[in-house]
């Protein structure tokens, strides 16, 4: 799932809604005393409150909370929203503390992030799409609408993919191109992603949807700076440094894995050796039990947390896995009233890629449930932040023994490793895909995608096939993938960091939860990611720890794709 964006706001839009504002809080400001900081936080918090309670309702979990129905709480989003738009943009900045100063400008930026007029199209959501797809060829359409509607395409093209007579989703899809066993039922699947890649990228001339979207992108990113350059700071990275890491992780992989030239309809089925001698071992029924029995072992009761977990299918309910709060946590009449957090998911397959992403949905709830402190600053934190704390434990389901232990089966260690990491380097891939494409976006996407995948996954080169276009966020967010690929830097230097301060935790260690939270969460928004990872590492985030996680993968004979 994609967290909140509170560090990072469009400050372009911010400054639109605030002008917006602006005339009536200065016409009120001759009789009305100025705002202080607290009474806005109040108005916030509420707010915040609101845009939980109306995402859940939308969800289909509840049809009332709190007594109350969608209108009511929708009205009150309303009220709250524009009277915390009027009241932040009247409000005195001098003199203020920094901590004062830095929750001002948070909230300030949730009137274009985490609280835009319609909730359900927070920045921190995956929104149903809005655009046709079908409109992706013309011409005269502008850039964001030509973004809706090649995102509509993952929804209208993408889940329903024709394989052998039935409609295949692309997730089901993906899992099953690491299962079937005839390459040529797994060539003919993955060519049936042929009307997305076209609905994307055309025929990949130069005029192409993809195409012209990634020149405008570029050039908003030369100007404002981009999501790569966002997540490379938390880092503590200079923009020259970010390619240097993510080919270094490539070059690291590429050392260990066999060398022997793979299709790229058999990459996933090479790497799913692990996965599917597990199968058997994970049924949907124990997917949550082993779960809660984990966070458990990690001192972290998911059930005395409260956390809700939504997992049933039900007609409207989003195709796609993420977790959200419902309230934040605040003091309420002077006691705690803590965070309520939720997953959303509708499962119609098993196995460990999908046990994977329940445990880090689950590690998203229990970041929620950790932090403690004043409403500007209850958030799980930017995107790379977020993204890389959810994957600490969720990349223990690939360690023998945690299988052993919770599954009561186990693979190799290297079949799990190698599950793991082709799905890490897939995500690092596409973020030097990303960034090589809004450097020079006059380049050629396929042949930036074959030559990256030839080079450093040993695939056979197929330039006449988009096979790049599987992530939404390709779309939607130029530049988005680095915090999935600069993320797994940041987990396995905290993963590493928590070992050797606590000891091992791959199959439970009850001090986990609470130092974590302690050392690591608890803070919230209160500081940028890059000062919460030096404090917690006590240096600047280091690529090795991740480099020599892959190089346990021992170099071996060829796995065949048969
Ligand atoms: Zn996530």
């Amino acid at each position: 799932m994609q967290c909140n964006v509170a560090g990072r706001h469009d400050w372009s839009s911010v400054l639109l809604v605030l002008a917006a504002h602006a005339s009536v809080g200065i016409a009120a400001s001759t009789s009305t005393p100025r705002p202080s900081v607290q009474q806005i936080e109040a108005i916030y918090a509420d707010a915040v409150d609101d845009a939980g309670v109306i995402t859940t309702i939308d969800s289909g979990l509840f049809d009332t909370y709190r007594g109350r129905d969608l209108d009511w709480w929708k009205q009150r989003y309303s009220r709250q929203r524009r009277e915390l738009a009027e009241h932040a943009a009247r409000i005195s900045t001098r003199r203020l503390s920094p901590d004062d100063a830095r929750a001002l400008r948070i909230m300030r930026g949730s009137l274009a992030s985490t609280l835009p007029e319609n909730p359900l199209f927070a920045a921190s959501t995956l929104p149903a799409p809005t655009g046709h797809c079908g409109e992706t060829s013309r011409t005269d359409i502008g850039a964001a609408a030509l973004r809706d509607d090649m995102y509509a395409c993952f929804d209208s093209l993408g889940n329903h993919l024709l394989f052998e007579g039935k409609v295949v989703s692309r997730d089901s899809a993906i899992t099953l191109l690491g299962q079937i066993e005839e390459p040529a039922r797994r060539k003919a699947l993955f060519l049936a992603f042929a009307p997305l890649w076209e609905a994307v990228n055309g025929k990949d001339e130069p005029g192409s949807p993809y195409r012209r979207m990634i020149r405008t992108a570029a050039a908003d990113a030369a100007a404002h700076g981009s999501g790569i350059e966002a997540a490379g700071r938390d880092l503590g990275l200079m923009p020259a440094q970010i390619e240097e890491w993510l080919t270094r992780i490539l070059e690291t992989w590429r050392e260990v894995t066999p060398d022997s030239p793979v299709e790229p309809w058999d990459y996933r089925y090479v790497a799913g050796e692990g996965d599917r001698e597990l199968t058997a071992a994970i049924s949907a029924a124990s997917l949550l039990p082993v779960t809660k029995r984990y966070f458990h072992d990690l001192g972290a009761d998911l059930d005395g947390l409260g956390i809700i977990y939504d997992l049933e299918s039900r007609a409207g309910k989003a195709p796609v896995t993420y977790a959200n709060y419902v309230t934040m946590g605040r003091v309420v009449n002077g006691h705690w009233r803590p965070t309520l957090a939720r997953v959303s998911a509708s499962y119609s397959d098993s196995g460990l890629y999908v046990l994977n992403m329940l445990t880090h949905e689950s590690g998203h709830t229990v970041h929620y449930a950790a932090i403690r402190n004043r409403p500007a600053f209850m958030d799980i934190g930017d995107d790379l932040f977020c993204e890389s704390f959810a994957d600490v434990t969720s990349w223990n389901v690939y360690d023998p023994a945690w299988q052993q232990k919770y599954l009561g089966h186990s693979v190799a260690e290297r079949g799990g490793l190698r599950s793991q990491y082709t799905m890490v380097t897939l995500e690092v891939a596409w973020s030097l895909f990303e960034l090589r494409m809004l450097h020079n976006p006059d380049a050629d996407p396929n042949l930036v995608w074959t030559e990256i995948t030839s080079r450093y996954f040993h695939v056979v080169p197929h330039p006449e096939y988009s096979w790049w276009v599987q992530r939404g966020q390709l779309v939607t967010t130029p530049g988005f993938m680095a915090n999935y690929g600069l993320g797994a830097v940041v987990t396995a230097d905290i993963r590493q960091r928590i070992r050797s301060s606590i000891g091992p935790f791959n199959t439970g260690n009850d001090r986990w939860y609470p130092w974590v939270s302690r050392n690591l969460l608890r803070s919230g928004l209160q500081f940028d990611t890059s000062v919460i990872l030096r404090k917690f590492l006590g240096r600047p985030v280091s690529l090795e720890p991740l480099l020599t996680d892959i190089r346990r993968i021992p170099a071996t004979a060829p796995i065949s794709p048969r």
